[in-house]
């Protein structure tokens, strides 16, 4: 597996269940990835909430992809509470929805080239369409559905590729879009690629986020869970996730 950047044992991380996440903050992240683009080789970034560490843990193939990427950002507040528990706190929640923002943000300065590919026909695009108005300059260069046959990963890569973009935000759920990410990144010619999520969805405006005292009650996850039943897997993922926390030595 291709990975140019440090590998997880060199870097500042927490391991929960095997799975190593970066005691990294937005300013960090952001920094990475310029770096990363400065350097001309495909990254990978992975934003990891408690769910995704359980995927992972279930799934030795989606492991080896996260603990293979180059920066795991602390996405959740699960993940701030088991590294505060594990004595080693993170300073903040990184989460892909707000790190894609940014990323728009610093486009529209720096001219970088940004790709969406995700979410349901035609979300993609007015996501990109609401976040070039919303940060003039903002340079998105193509966009393209999540729904589409893994027989075609290497065409639709392609098609990406032809837009030349530095920067891939993939929006197709955890473990495909990573999956994505790593069989393609020799097409695509992203020098970052990161799942995002529904990040997507709620830039097109489709999902809301919570109320900010929602938010502030730490309670987004509950919110989202009542908007969308689907989600309930993700929370049934919960008590494996606390019960391997409480069990980890301290
Ligand atoms: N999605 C997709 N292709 C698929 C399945 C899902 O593009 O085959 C999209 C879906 O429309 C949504 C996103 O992937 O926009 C996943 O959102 P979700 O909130 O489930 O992801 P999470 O943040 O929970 O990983």
């Amino acid at each position: 597996m291709a990975t140019s950047g440090l590998a997880a044992e060199k870097r500042d991380c927490i391991r929960i269940l095997d799975v190593a996440i970066d005691r990294t903050t937005m300013a960090n992240t952001l920094a990475k990835v310029e770096s990363y683009i400065a350097s001309g080789k495909p990254h990978l970034i992975v934003t990891a909430d408690a769910a995704s560490v359980v995927i992972a843990h279930r799934n030795p193939e989606f492991k080896k992809i996260v603990n293979g990427a180059d920066l795991v950002t602390p996405d959740g507040n699960g993940i701030v509470w088991a590294s505060k528990r594990q004595g080693r706190p993170v300073e903040q929640r990184v989460s892909g929805v707000d790190i894609a923002e940014k990323l728009c943000a610093l486009s529209a300065k720096s001219g970088y080239r940004i790709y969406f590919l995700g979410a349901a026909p035609g979300v993609a695009a007015l996501a990109a369409e609401n976040l070039m108005l919303k940060y003039p300059g903002c340079q998105i260069v193509g966009s393209h559905d999540g729904y589409f046959s893994q027989d075609t990963d290497e065409s639709v890569a392609a098609e990406i590729a032809a837009a030349k973009p530095d920067i891939l935000l993939v929006a197709m759920g955890m473990p495909r879009q990573e999956q994505f990410i790593r069989k393609t990144e020799n097409i695509t010619g992203a020098k970052v690629a990161m799942g995002v999520g529904g990040t997507f969805d709620v830039f097109s405006g489709k999902t809301k986020r919570a109320p900010k005292l929602v938010q502030k009650l730490k309670l987004e996850w509950f919110w989202r869970v009542l908007l969308n039943p689907k989600k309930a897997s993700k929370v049934m993922m919960l008590p494996t996730f606390v019960f391997a926390v409480l069990k980890e030595k301290q």
